[in-house]
């Protein structure tokens, strides 16, 4: 009963209740649904648990094909391509590893670009599995900048570069990458490495188009935009990036897409896929379309720029620099000179029960981070700015009052207008 509570409480941690008296109070015990802002994992819809908890069956069994199938076509619906998608039961910095172990070969140069703390740990696991990594320095301020990229292909006149890999919606500082102008540079230059885009927390939240801009791998997870828990990773492979892995000298073995095609071509993998995270995806992707992809988009927007309207009112700065680059999917807040960000997400989390995003790395406890993804609405948003605001004051953060109020402004003055399902 007990342990039940807490799940239902959506504790983290065991019930530290065993043994007590049933008379006695629980100070653990907290009434209402824990608040988990942090750009994910994200909330997962009541839908999706649901889907989740049906039995597990015989991936190698009849009844599978259709499972895996759905899931497969549905995420080409999701990357918008008709091309090539694999599935891994893994996080998402397993098929990180995967976009890069099938198309490079040992020592191949990959031009990134250090949009923030993700970027960087990309690049870092390129020079841990020997690839070498030029990385384009950057103020983790904005997305990457075009230009840099086209400069850095123009003076590569041997073609050394092999890929050119960006991360598309920046989760530690809230900035959007602009995929469709870096491919566009790359192609100024008629330089031919691969474009690979990491949008493990822009898709299904910010627009992503894989065939449209020309992206070759796109990597992804299930934690973010896609509402599910953490399990499932995806790379969307152009035919070109597919044919490239055929001369690919890498070793791999658990990630080798070539081994994927055959077994997913009737909706079966070569070794156990994540079942029941397959089942959560399908009633993912189903409640994707019956709001709308372009809605989707829309709600996370909004919910940013009411988001930035609270901060500014607060008179605190948002991390991101660059207008019109700011992500819909979470906000980066700079804490005031000389106040610690994870003291004041300690606060709200004791007294609001509220999780937001820590700062990581260079911005560690100087920025946090407020996440506004996944199956969420405008009073979620509005209950959430409140525990920030309510925070702010109850941690002691020097900061003007009015954020909410200037949320609720924005959401009053900006109703959603919605286009009509695909
Ligand atoms: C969450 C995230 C990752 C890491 O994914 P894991 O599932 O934690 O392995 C990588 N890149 C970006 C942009 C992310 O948001």
């Amino acid at each position: 009963m007990n342990s039940l509570l807490c799940m239902h409480n959506e504790k983290r941690l065991p019930c530290p209740s065993r043994g007590r008296q049933p008379e006695e109070t629980d100070p653990m015990r907290k009434a209402g649904r824990h608040f988990l802002q942090i750009p994910g994992p994200s909330a997962v819809p009541d839908r999706i648990l649901r889907a989740i908890s049906m039995q597990t069956i015989d991936h190698r069994g009849p009844d599978f094909a259709d499972v895996g199938q759905k899931a497969l076509k549905g995420m080409k619906t999701i990357f918008r391509t008709d091309q090539n998608v694999f599935i891994f039961p893994s996080s998402g910095t397993g098929a990180w590893e995967a976009a890069l172990v099938n198309t490079m070969s040992p020592g191949d140069t990959v031009l990134m670009y250090e949009t923030g703390h993700f970027a960087t740990l990309w690049q870092k696991m390129a020079k841990k599995i020997g690839l070498n990594p030029v990385f384009i320095e950057g103020d983790w301020r904005g997305g990457a900048d075009p230009q840099a990229i086209e400069d850095a292909l123009r003076k590569d006149t041997d073609h050394e570069i092999k890929a050119v890999c960006v991360v598309h919606n920046e989760t530690s500082t809230g900035s959007v990458s602009p995929i469709a102008e870096v491919r566009a540079a790359m192609d100024a230059t008629g330089h031919p490495a691969l474009l690979m885009v990491d949008s493990i927390s822009g898709l299904a939240s910010v627009p992503f188009e894989f065939d449209a801009w020309g992206v070759d791998v796109c990597v992804s997870g299930s934690q973010k935009g896609l509402m599910l828990p953490p399990g499932l990773s995806f790379n969307a492979v152009s035919d070109k990036a597919l044919e490239v892995a055929k001369s690919a000298k890498m070793q791999r073995s658990y990630w080798d897409w070539l081994d994927m095609v055959g077994p997913n071509a009737t909706g079966y993998f070569p070794y156990t896929p994540g079942t029941n995270l397959l089942y959560g995806l399908n009633e993912a992707v189903d409640m994707l379309h019956e709001e709308g992809l372009e809605n989707v988009f829309e709600r996370h927007r909004r919910h940013g720029a009411a988001t930035r309207a609270a901060v500014r009112a607060w008179g605190l700065e948002v991390l991101c620099a660059r207008q019109g680059q700011e992500s819909g999917v979470l906000t980066a807040v700079m804490m005031p000179e000389g106040h610690s960000a994870d003291a004041f997400r300690a606060t709200t989390l004791a007294h609001y029960d509220i999780s937001l995003g820590n700062g990581l790395s260079k911005v560690a406890d100087k920025v946090f981070r407020i996440g506004h993804l996944g199956d969420f609405n405008d009073l979620m948003l509005m209950a959430t700015l409140s525990g920030v605001e309510m925070g702010l004051a109850k941690a002691g953060v020097p900061h003007e009052s009015g954020g909410v109020q200037a949320a609720m402004d924005h959401l009053k003055t900006h109703e959603a207008v919605k286009v009509a399902a695909e």
